[in-house]
Order: structure tokens, then C-alpha cells, then sequence
């Protein structure tokens, strides 16, 4: 089903029965729930009646904001700086459209939002203009941003993705995929192979 918040879990008798929202709210039985709902994820493994909330690991926002560049720039290719404490640093990419973007950044936040603050674009210049010193001043333009799934939160050392399955909390038929911030895109079939090759 497309377009369905889960809104409710109830594990019963080896299966699963799963609500869902919105204009044409549904209720069904499962099998089997892979719960890969991202910044959600945590939240969602919260609602499982029957999973013990031990299994469930705190969950911290890290929002990536980008920025755009007005003019020219240096580059034709991607530049990557030494990742910093959270993040893979501010970094350039030119995508296959020849758009230029710079970041993204990390900002810890409380409440999901994806607004770029316009005030944030003056803390890129330091950081871009360590491999690009001669950027212009006032050429940085707030573009869009992005919110990472994380497990650890400030000033922590960095923690891995978790997929928990029943060897992890006792309950077949369900797979919680916590913090898969970056690089979980490009670990995306790895992970899908990992859990499909799991013991329900
Ligand atoms: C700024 C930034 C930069 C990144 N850069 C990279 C990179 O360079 N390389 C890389 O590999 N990865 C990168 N990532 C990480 C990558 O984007 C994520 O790891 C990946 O998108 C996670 O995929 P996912 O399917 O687990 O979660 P998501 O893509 O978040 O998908 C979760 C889905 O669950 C749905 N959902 C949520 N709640 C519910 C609910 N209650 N009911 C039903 N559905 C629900 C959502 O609508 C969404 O469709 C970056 C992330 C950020 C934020």
C-alpha cells in the first residue's frame, strides 16, 4: 500500500496486525514487518505492543543544510574534505545537470523541519573557502536540507546502523532498521540482502 502511515502495531499470536492512517485508514494482518521507515523508524518500533522498549535506542536529528553558489565555480568534479565529528563535512557536488551545491552542514535539532535558516550560509564560507579561498563574499545562497537518523547525538563517538531482528529482541517476523543516516543509500541493496537473508 502507497501512501499509508502506520499509525499502530500489534504483535499477536506470531503476526502481525498494522494500522494505517490518513484519508482511507486500513487494518491488516502480516507476516512479517521490516520497519525501515527512517526518522520514523524508532518512533514507529515504540507503537509494537509486545516488542520490549529496551530494544528501541534513542534516536537524535542531525540536520544537513545545503547551500548554492551564485556565479562560477572552480570545479569540475566533486571535492570531499576530511569528514568532521557528525558528517562528511561540507562538500562540493556538481550533479549530472552541471547544479552546483555546497554542504551539507550539521545542526542538531529537536523537532523535524527542513527550512534552511538563511543565517546558517555564513558559517560556509570558512569551510568552503578551505579548499576554494578565493570565494566571493555574499555569493552563498541557502538551498535545501536533509535530516539524519542518528544513534549517537553530540559530542558522541559516531554509532553504526542497527538492523535488529529476532536473534536481537526475541520477536520473529520483525526486522527495525535504526540510524541508517549516510552512507545508507549507498549501502541500500547490502542491507536489503542482509535482511532478507534474516531468520524470521
Ligand atoms: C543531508 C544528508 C546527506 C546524505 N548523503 C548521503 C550520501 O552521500 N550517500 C549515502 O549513501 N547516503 C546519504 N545520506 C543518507 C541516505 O539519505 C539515507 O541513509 C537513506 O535515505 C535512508 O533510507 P531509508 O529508506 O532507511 O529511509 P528514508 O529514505 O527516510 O525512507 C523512510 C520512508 O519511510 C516512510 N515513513 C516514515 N514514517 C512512516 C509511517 N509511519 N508509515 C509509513 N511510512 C513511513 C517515509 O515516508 C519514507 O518514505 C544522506 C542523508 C542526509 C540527511
Amino acid at each position: 500500500m502507497r501512501n499509508a502511515t502506520v499509525t499502530d502495531i500489534d504483535a499477536r499470536d506470531g503476526s502481525f496486525i498494522v494500522e494505517t492512517g490518513g484519508e482511507a485508514p486500513m487494518r491488516f494482518q502480516a507476516g512479517c514487518v521490516i520497519n525501515s521507515a527512517g526518522l520514523s523508524a524508532n518512533q514507529i518500533a515504540r507503537t509494537i505492543r509486545g516488542l520490549d522498549a529496551r530494544h528501541v535506542p534513542p534516536l537524535y536529528f542531525a540536520k544537513g543544510n545545503y547551500v548554492t553558489v551564485s556565479g562560477r565555480t572552480p570545479f569540475e568534479r566533486l571535492i570531499y574534505p576530511m569528514p568532521n565529528e557528525a558528517g562528511l563535512g561540507v562538500h562540493f557536488t556538481l550533479d549530472m545537470g552541471g547544479q552546483v551545491k555546497f554542504g551539507p552542514d550539521v545542526e542538531w535539532i529537536q523537532k523535524i523541519d527542513y527550512a534552511v535558516d538563511p543565517q546558517r550560509a555564513a558559517s560556509f564560507y570558512a569551510a568552503i573557502r578551505a579548499y576554494w579561498p578565493t570565494l566571493p563574499d555574499d555569493a552563498l545562497q541557502p538551498a535545501y536540507a536533509g535530516i539524519r537518523p542518528k544513534l549517537s547525538g553530540p559530542r558522541q563517538p559516531a554509532a553504526d546502523f542497527v538492523i535488529q531482528g529476532r536473534a536481537a529482541h526475541g520477536m520473529a517476523g520483525l526486522v527495525n532498521l535504526f540510524g541508517i543516516e549516510s552512507p545508507g543509500l549507498t549501502a541500500s541493496l547490502a542491507i536489503a540482502e542482509k535482511v532478507a537473508k534474516m531468520p524470521g
